[in-house]
């Protein structure tokens, strides 16, 4: 039988709500798919906006509750959300390996197929990003020697760096702020000929700005117009992926889906 666990590792709730969100709607309804969830921290250093009624104490328990009303919004509750505890903001100074420990001890039980996290770039550079992603892979490549249809494939969410380039643009013509990518907490691209999966999401966008919206106490961060959904429907139109094992092969054609290609 084949193997369709799909385990996402993520460092703060409303990562998974762009990061890997399309994939999960698009694979629902699946009888044999299984959505494993984990996030790193509880965001509770993540910035309350004004008027919002939430404390720095209050905040991580909020932010859970809006992740997981995100998925129900979306339509499909992962099978298992695990709960690190790790600092918000402080990933990095947790030791590498209590890190790496706890990522893997959820892997090797659910022997996914598919393992989901982020890329050296982080997507914004962020450090909590760039450790849980570099504990991910050590975990992963602890594990994948292991008998059985588990470890298949290692992606890295990212975003290539034409589109980057492109939406940058939008920015600077719509006179908000752009990103500078050397600067660490900013969006940044990877190279376009890095990206070996695209995943159409234009059937389930509704359904990834639904759970988006879910994340009410960070709607300023997650959006210039929380109000525009046509603007949000657009930019999660796709999501694009990285492969970081098995290295892929030169000249292979782009996937169009996390478990394209896997028996
Ligand atoms: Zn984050």
């Amino acid at each position: 039988m084949s193997n369709r666990t799909l385990a996402c590792v993520f460092a703060h709730p409303d990562d998974d709500a762009y990061g890997a969100a399309g994939s999960v709607a698009l694979h629902a309804a699946e009888p044999d798919f299984r959505f494993v969830l984990v996030h790193a921290t509880l965001g509770e250093q993540g910035e309350i906006r004004e008027g919002f009624p939430a404390t720095r104490e209050t905040l991580g328990a909020i932010r859970r509750g809006e992740d997981e009303a995100a998925w129900r919004a979306l339509g499909r509750v992962p099978d298992r959300h695990e709960w690190l505890g790790f600092p918000d903001g402080g990933v990095a100074d947790v030791p590498f390996t209590d890190v790496v420990d706890a990522v893997a001890r959820i892997l090797e039980e659910e022997q996914p197929a598919v393992v989901v996290t982020f890329g050296p770039d982080g997507v914004f550079g962020h450090p909590d990003h760039i450790t849980i992603g570099a504990a991910t892979d050590e975990a992963f490549a602890r594990l994948r020697s292991e008998d059985g249809s588990g470890f298949q494939r290692l992606v890295h969410g990212v975003v290539p760096r034409s589109v980057f380039e492109r939406w940058n643009r939008q920015r600077a013509e719509l006179g908000l702020y752009t990103f500078d990518p050397t600067q660490t907490y900013h969006m940044r691209g990877v190279p376009d000929d890095q990206i070996r999966i695209t995943v159409d999401c234009r059937d389930v966008t509704a359904r990834i700005v639904a759970g988006l919206r879910e994340h009410k106490s960070q709607l300023h961060v997650m959006s210039d117009d929380p109000t525009n959904s046509e603007q949000w429907e657009r930019r999660v139109r796709r999501e694009w992926y990285a492969i970081a094992w098995p290295e892929p092969e030169p000249g292979a054609p782009m996937l169009t889906d996390l478990f394209d290609g896997l028996p």
